[in-house]
């Protein structure tokens, strides 16, 4: 593949609301994409891995720098400019408003908001939680979150808390040790009932609440960074619907994440190296030193991707693989 466009709304380096936290199998695939160095270079590892269950037990576990912290802008802003050393075009504030299809209902690329429309062989969709094009029709399942950060916490370096929260179970609260002095708190909760019905809960009562519970003298001498964030994050105990004719879904427009801790990143990786591999595999021929590399590449931050494929006419069947 030597034609990969990688388009998103946004401008980059541009926040993003996360825990930031990069696990062995996220930093697997940062090493397999190129940037694993950079990503040691500019991340805080984690020595220590503190659980504490509902009852109040504690576990402390060692990590060995297998897994790091990075601040999503900086992590995603180094997949950003890996993809366009590789020859990736990105287009940002390019803001998707509808797929293109042809006369028989195939993608073939996207229009945007300002009415400039990208024709494309293949499609990638890979706009988060918010997800517009998905022809996944199920109920959307969610975790709900809240989360916010702290410059000057008293607490021990790099190392990183999950805690089993009565109040917030069956999901937690964590702390990630971003930098040598700031800190992320948030909590993370079913968004819905057993019914599958909002869950309704007061996001911000339960994020002071485990705040205050858990972290009050470690803040005490700290100062809050911005406002308090939350995000909806999208998961599916069975990944499916992701395919249609020219266009694959991956990430959390797959609804790929880990429902029981929230962790999206590697998910939206894989499942991205994984769609540009079906791709590659049913264009049919790669030519030079971009090719899948390239195409590797250009996967989680960014969101429709365009593939002129070698072949024309191929048929969509390899896609199914994702
Ligand atoms: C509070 C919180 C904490 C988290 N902590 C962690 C963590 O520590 N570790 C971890 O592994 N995961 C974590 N996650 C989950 C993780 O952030 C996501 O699962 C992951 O970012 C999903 O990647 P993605 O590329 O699919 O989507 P996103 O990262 O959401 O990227 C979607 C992109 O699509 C763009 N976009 C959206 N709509 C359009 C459009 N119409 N046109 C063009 N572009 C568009 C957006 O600008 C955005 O850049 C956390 C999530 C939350 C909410």
């Amino acid at each position: 593949m030597t034609d990969v466009v990688l388009v998103d709304r946004g401008w980059f380096p541009r926040d993003k609301t996360c825990g930031s936290g990069l696990s062995p199998a996220a930093l697997q695939l940062a090493e397999a994409l190129g940037v694993g160095e950079k990503v040691r270079a500019r991340a805080n590892p984690v020595d220590w891995v503190r659980i504490v269950t509902p009852g109040r037990e504690e576990l402390l576990l060692p990590a060995n720098s297998a897994a790091v912290i990075l601040l999503r802008k900086d992590f995603n802003q180094l997949l950003v400019e890996r993809a366009r050393e590789l020859g990736v075009r990105f287009h940002a504030g390019f803001r998707a408003s509808e797929l293109l299809r042809d006369g028989a209902g195939r993608v073939v690329g996207v229009r945007g908001f300002d009415g400039v429309e990208l024709r494309a062989s293949f499609v990638l969709c890979a706009d988060g939680a918010h997800y517009i094009f998905s022809p996944d029709r199920r109920p959307k399942r969610f975790i709900s979150t809240l989360m916010g950060w702290w410059e000057g916490a008293e607490l021990p370096p790099r190392r990183l808390n999950m805690v089993f929260d009565r109040n917030l179970a069956p999901l937690y609260g964590w702390m990630f040790p971003e930098t040598a002095t700031r800190v992320n708190i948030g909590i993370c909760v079913d968004g819905q009932d057993a019914r599958g019905q909002p869950a309704g809960r007061n996001l911000r009562a339960l994020f002071e609440r485990f705040r205050d519970d858990r972290y009050r003298e470690a803040l005490r001498g700290a100062r809050p960074l911005g406002k308090l964030k939350g995000h909806s994050i999208v998961f599916s105990t069975w990944v499916s619907q992701c395919t249609a004719p020219g266009a694959l879904w991956v990430g959390e427009a797959a609804r790929v994440t880990h429902n029981a801790t929230g962790e999206g990143i590697s998910q939206a990786m894989q499942s991205g190296v994984f769609a540009a591999d079906a791709v590659a595999a049913v264009a049919g021929r790669t030519d030079g030193a971009l090719s899948l590399g390239a195409l590797r590449l250009a996967t989680p931050p960014a969101l429709h991707r365009r593939v002129r494929g070698r072949v024309p006419g191929e048929s969509n069947g390899g896609l199914q693989r994702s």
